[in-house]
């Protein structure tokens, strides 16, 4: 009763939207209780034990993109889920530029000889890191070659970090460079890259101690942190400048393709490179001569790094076979009920650097479960009202491959139909939430959060909570900062977003919503072959509990998409972080502030005004508001006529469309999406066209780049207007 008491004031105060505590954002009150119902069915379904025995055969054995296990993994899904009865089960075939190490040999040839294993130890206690055809250290996408030459060691391979050397007096052309990987994070392909363009002759990249081995904590099989000989494989792809298949950049590889050659490929890199665990970068590292490595230089080893004087001579030999090979997307649906031709897209990738514990079969083990899940729903007769669909990727490891190829072969009925992509790459190395998504779905991923129960005993809402308030402490503390202590709901899900993962055709180059989930902890062995089946049941998510969440989670959302009366895009919310990106650019911090009222025009960057930016963004976010309110006060007094719901979801999914440009961003024409790109590092990078121009001190740039954001913003107001305006008419 008195709940329902202050619900009421709530409704007299704010005159609409305040039942939403018994309403689902986009759904009536009846339909509310029908999607409850289901969604309790639904969650009752995924079983830890069922999680586990999908993972175990999952990590069975390694299985990289275009090996022939992954293919043999692509037909157990395929079977799989027609066994679970979803529709329309097809695997795609898309024959890619890949990569497989053929020999990779590495030695220290003066002042002494060292040879480098650039093997993984083997434990007794976890059997799998026995099995033979685990592979030795290299990184796909390397050129082929042979060089010796000095060793200069090049920290984290950053731009700033060859710019200290260069004042050092250290030239690193036709040398060797040794790098770290770094924190903060940044691409290998982007360190591979800034060594190419700086005119080194090869990279080395090792996993010092300070960033994921024991310096940390304790390291496997004891912990969750990288051993002594732990190798981080991974692709060097420039994918940041166009990903997917380098031979098809922005068509699909299906048969018949146009191709070009790797020597034309802007992603495929002209450098030879190769990974190295600390184990056997130590020995080198600690002959090194030269000027002593600047403080923030040195790492974890009980060593003094230095930055190479010449003493220390390296050999290295690549040999790559790198060809075109088969990639297998597999697909499956549910179609939808009502609405078959308005698509929820589920999606993970398969391909592992080799058993992929959690990195991705730990993501795929929740998908198998979900769609079982969803397969059983159906079968008991409660169908979705949109059609679901699920892919399970290949080749993301190498350079979004998988995802890209697919998207790129279907972007017009997905440009048209596709409502929005849930990715999931890892699921669980731990128990802390992730959730990432565009801007105008991050307040439905706050909603669905509050309906699942975590395993720590209360709802994944308040655990959330609790480990972002975790996250923004460490933050603080780490001089990040000063936000401190309890986050607020419009903070929880992070709406920046970079790539990295298999979103990145979406959203970037289709201009479709993206949401990304993951649970994490303390995980060193990310891309090494201790990411395994031991790795997960001893560390990161023992009894299978936030696989088993990811499951419930993910189905969820699909299913709160699938079934709405009104698609649950939060418009307001969207127009609110463009308003904080652009504010982010001003000059003086705090100008343009929403509290400085309406005195925009104070937001100015460098020779350029922001403020007709912001007052069209403000504009945007109040249609934003007002739609938001008309429709909870359409859907509290009961069903909306078909028609009209019809129309309505149609620019609802319009919104996303309009901030594409159809020239791309400068530079990247591949990267067609206005408010979100990644920098060449991954990190995310909002309002990429004219942060970028900011950046470079191109005014005239920024300047154009800002008209089409303008246009975009008010394109979209009149949208939003004309969806409310659309509710009022009979
Ligand atoms: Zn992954």
């Amino acid at each position: 009763m008195k709940r329902f008491f202050a619900l009421s004031v709530c409704v007299l105060i704010a005159g609409a939207g305040a039942a939403a505590g018994q309403r689902f954002t986009g759904y009536t009150s009846a339909s509310t209780a029908r999607q409850e119902e289901a969604e309790k069915t639904f969650m009752s379904l995924p079983s830890p034990e069922q999680a586990r025995q999908y993972h175990r055969f999952l990590t069975a054995e390694p299985h990289p993109a275009g090996s022939e296990r992954n293919h043999a993994l692509a037909l157990y899904i395929a079977e799989e889920w027609k066994r679970q009865g979803w529709q329309d089960v097809t695997v795609h075939r898309y024959d890619v530029y890949n990569s497989a190490p053929r020999e990779v040999t590495l030695e220290m040839v003066e002042p002494v000889r060292y040879t480098a294993g650039l093997r993984e130890a083997a434990y007794d206690v976890d059997p799998d890191t026995k099995n033979p055809r685990v592979s030795r250290g290299y990184l796909a996408m390397s050129a082929s070659g042979e060089v010796t030459a000095p060793l200069v060691y090049a920290r984290g391979g950053n731009p700033e970090d060859y710019d200290l050397l260069e004042k050092q007096g250290i030239d690193v052309r036709g040398k060797i460079v040794i790098v770290r990987y770094s924190n903060p994070y940044s691409y290998r392909g982007f360190k591979a890259l800034t060594a190419e363009r700086r005119g080194a002759a090869a990279m080395l990249i090792y996993s010092d101690p300070a960033e994921d081995g024991y310096k940390k904590g304790p390291v496997f099989p004891d912990g969750p942190w990288g051993p002594e000989t732990h190798l981080q494989r991974g692709s060097i792809t420039y994918d940041f400048i166009v990903p997917g298949d380098p031979l098809t950049p922005g068509w699909a590889s299906t048969e018949g393709a146009r191709r070009i050659t790797p020597e034309e490929a802007q992603s495929v890199p002209k450098i030879m490179a190769a990974v190295m665990s600390w184990h056997d970068a130590k020995p080198l590292l600690e002959q090194m001569d030269g000027p002593e490595a600047p403080a923030e230089w040195q790492g974890g080893l009980p060593i003094t790094y230095r930055l190479g004087g010449g003493r220390v001579k390296v050999h290295l030999k690549v040999d790559m076979d790198n060809s075109v090979k088969p990639n297998y997307v597999v697909e499956a649906r549910l179609r939808g009920a009502d609405l078959p031709d308005e698509w929820v897209l589920v999606g993970n990738h398969r391909d592992a650097w080799e058993f992929g514990g959690v990195d991705p079969s730990s993501g795929t083990a929740s998908m198998l479960e979900m769609t079982r899940a969803l397969g059983e729903m159906a079968r008991r007769g409660i169908r979705p009202r949109r059609t679901i669909i699920a892919c399970s990727w290949d080749g993301e490891e190498v350079g979004l491959t998988g995802s890209t190829e697919w998207g790129e072969q279907f972007a017009a009925d997905l440009a048209r139909r596709l409502v929005a992509y849930l990715n999931v790459d890892a699921s669980a190395s731990g128990p802390n939430f992730q959730g990432s998504a565009v801007g105008s779905l991050a307040p439905l991923l706050v909603e669905v959060s509050r309906t699942l129960g975590d395993p720590s005993g209360t709802s994944l809402y308040e655990a959330w909570k609790k480990s972002a308030a975790a996250d923004t402490a460490r933050f603080a503390a780490t001089g990040g900062g000063e936000r401190k202590g309890a986050v607020g709901d419009d903070s929880l899900a992070d709406t920046r977003i970079g790539s990295g993962s298999d979103h990145t055709v979406f959203l970037n180059a289709l201009g479709r919503p993206v949401i990304g989930l993951t649970f994490d902890g303390p995980y060193g062995v990310y891309h090494s072959m201790y990411d395994n089946y031991y790795w997960v049941n001893r560390f990161g998510d023992p009894g299978y509990r936030y696989h088993t969440l990811m499951s419930q989670l993910w189905g969820v959302l699909a299913l709160r998409l699938a079934n709405a009366d009104v698609l649950p895009f939060d418009f307001g919310a969207y127009g609110r972080d463009i308003e904080t990106f652009l504010r982010e650019l001003c000059d003086t911090p705090g100008s343009g502030s929403a509290a400085a009222g309406a005195a925009t025009s104070g937001c100015r960057a460098g020779e350029f005004d922001l403020g007709s930016a912001l007052t069209a963004a403000e504009e945007f976010s109040g249609a934003g508001r007002d739609l938001k309110r008309a429709i909870d006060r359409a859907l509290a007094a009961g069903p909306l006529d078909e028609k009209k719901a019809a129309a309505l979801n149609r620019r609802i999914m319009d919104v996303e469309t309009n901030w594409l440009s159809p020239e791309g961003i400068p530079g990247r024409p591949w990267f067609k999406h206005m408010l979100y790109a990644a920098r060449y590092t991954y990190a995310h990078l909002e309002l990429p066209g004219i942060t970028e121009a900011v950046e470079k001190k191109d005014w005239q740039t920024a300047r154009g780049e800002t008209a089409r954001l303008v246009n975009a913003l008010a394109r979209n107001a009149a949208l939003l207007r004309a969806a409310a305006a659309g509710l009022k008419g009979p």
